[in-house]
């Protein structure tokens, strides 16, 4: 497959500066004590990268935008869900988008205000479309059985909402009360990526109103005029492995319809297309992501779409993030079988969980430190770098060629600031590890100051979570009592466990 060997072209990543301030921070983590022995792996989050990249993301879209343009860039928050990001993002400029109750509360506790946050998730219920509207927030519909809920909620002549028959005492009366702009997502069909599972615009997709199925477009067009109070359109075209083209291409569609819609409604009650997120990220290189190439293929492929006359949410995430992060793990053991030299690290499925499971599309870069957080050296050894979790495919680098690893050295996994550390896996019940923030700081020892956004999971908390205070539900403190328990055991009669139940 050529992305692993792209991936495996430049392995340690010395192409440039990032590789520099990348060693910096690996050494300074090590010197501070953010690495050892009993606290084996962490998350490292360039802040400065990440500023530079919401600035990068500001400035690609301020370049082909008409002047006055509203524009939001609302973060996808489900690619790295932790707090003091989200409020670092918010501090450039950014807002989010948010896809569960649980996003949407991060992004509440970061300061967002309702302006700023996107809602557009494709299970959305009820209840949280009636708190996203008393919120203010905007939301996506994704079908025509949400569009019908946004009916009963806001009122709409005709709907359910404005007869009463709802029975929905949080009901708002009417479309003058509802702060929040609401749209559908479309699905353009424009087709997938070289990533199936991330292709969002395939002919069959679960996401948005398919554009292209019989009857669609009249069907969308019609629900607009009927509710104007509907004023977007969203599209998300995919997501990582979609060619910028294809992503343009699904753009261009949307506008189209938005224009039509307009036409139809003889006003522009569509005043803001959302184009969603999806930039491809280098898996391969130090090379940044192309938010300036994409926004003039934009300007070049839909012009309409920038002159003043629409405002504009993106909803990138991978592309904000993933080059900021890294996985630092601890090689806890090197061992050797059928000839193959083994690193068995600490960073495996639990925080590179694409990575391990799908390997082809997943590859990751891993950097070879030694106990210091010095860079190694000497000769490449093709070798397979593993993680701690209890299955045979637990690999995060097969066969690769690297500074040979031992007991003691450290393996950074680069360009996993989105998706990766953030995403927790929690097979083995192995904890959620540290993140920790850097920018350069010469006070600092080894020039980095480092400050913790998240802290590591604890044993504690691994119990409280899987039940540790149910501890007698199935048996004599809920389902089984005493007759049944003492039953089974016995091997006597099984019919004595209904007492219990009542
Ligand atoms: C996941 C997602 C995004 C972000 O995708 P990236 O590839 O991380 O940029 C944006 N919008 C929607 C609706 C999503 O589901």
């Amino acid at each position: 497959m050529t992305t692993e060997d792209s991936a495996a072209r430049d392995p340690e990543g010395r192409g440039g500066g990032p590789a520099a301030g990348r060693d910096q921070a690996v050494r300074a983590a090590v010197e501070q004590g953010l690495i050892t022995p009993e606290s084996p792996v962490a998350g490292l989050l360039d802040v400065t990268g990440i500023r530079r990249s919401a600035a990068a993301l500001r400035a690609a879209f301020a370049e082909v935008t008409a002047p006055g343009t509203p524009v939001l860039h609302a973060f996808a928050v489900k690619a790295a869900a932790l707090v003091p990001v989200l409020r670092l993002l918010a501090d450039e400029g950014l807002g989010c988008e948010v896809a569960s109750p649980g996003e949407l509360a991060l992004a509440r506790a970061a300061g967002l205000p309702a302006d700023r946050m996107v809602l557009d998730s494709p299970a959305k219920t009820y209840a949280e479309l009636r708190e996203a509207l008393a919120l203010g927030i905007a939301v996506n519909a994704d079908n025509p059985q949400e569009l019908a809920r946004l009916d009963t909620l806001v009122g709409s002549p005709g709907s359910p909402g404005s007869s009463g028959s709802s029975g929905s005492s949080g009901s708002s009366g009417s479309s003058g009360e509802i702060a929040s702009p609401l749209g559908l997502r479309v699905n353009p069909q424009v087709g997938g990526g070289s990533i199936d599972a991330l292709s969002t615009a395939k002919p069959i997709s679960k996401f948005g109103f398919a554009l292209r199925d019989e009857g669609a477009r009249e069907w969308i067009v019609r629900a607009f005029l009927d509710r104007p109070w509907l004023t977007r359109l969203h599209a998300h075209v995919g997501s990582q492995g979609m060619p910028l083209e294809l992503m343009a291409a699904g753009v261009r569609e949307t506008y189209e319809l938005a224009e039509a819609i307009n036409a139809a409604a003889g006003r522009r009650q569509i005043d803001t297309l959302d184009i969603g997120g999806g930039l491809p990220v280098s898996f391969a290189s130090d090379e940044p992501p192309a938010f300036g190439d994409y926004a003039r293929l934009l300007r070049a492929t839909v012009p309409g779409l920038l002159d003043g006359r629409y405002g504009l949410v993106t909803e990138f995430g991978r592309a904000l993030l993933a080059k900021s992060g890294m996985v630092l793990a601890r090689v806890e053991y090197a061992k050797s079988a059928g000839g193959r030299p083994i690193a068995v690290t600490h960073a495996g499925a639990q925080l590179a969980t694409r990575t391990v499971f799908a390997p082809e599309f997943w590859p990751v870069r891993v950097v070879a430190y030694d106990a210091k957080g010095r860079p190694k050296a000497g000769p490449r050894v093709a070798q397979d770098v593993a993680g701690p979790c209890c299955f045979a495919g637990d690999l995060v680098a097969e066969n690769r060629p690297l500074p040979l690893l031992e007991a003691g050295d450290l393996a950074a996994l680069l360009d996993t600031g989105a998706y990766y550390f953030t995403n927790h896996f929690a097979y083995n019940s192995l904890p959620r590890p540290p993140v920790y923030g850097f920018a350069a700081d010469p006070a600092a020892p080894g020039g980095v100051r480092f400050a913790l956004a998240r802290p590591q999971q604890t044993v504690a908390e691994i119990v409280a979570e899987s039940g540790g205070a149910q501890r007698d539900a199935l048996t004599s403190g809920g389902l089984g009592g005493d007759a049944l328990s003492g039953g089974g055991r016995g091997g006597g009669e099984q019919g004595g466990g209904a007492d219990s139940v009542t």
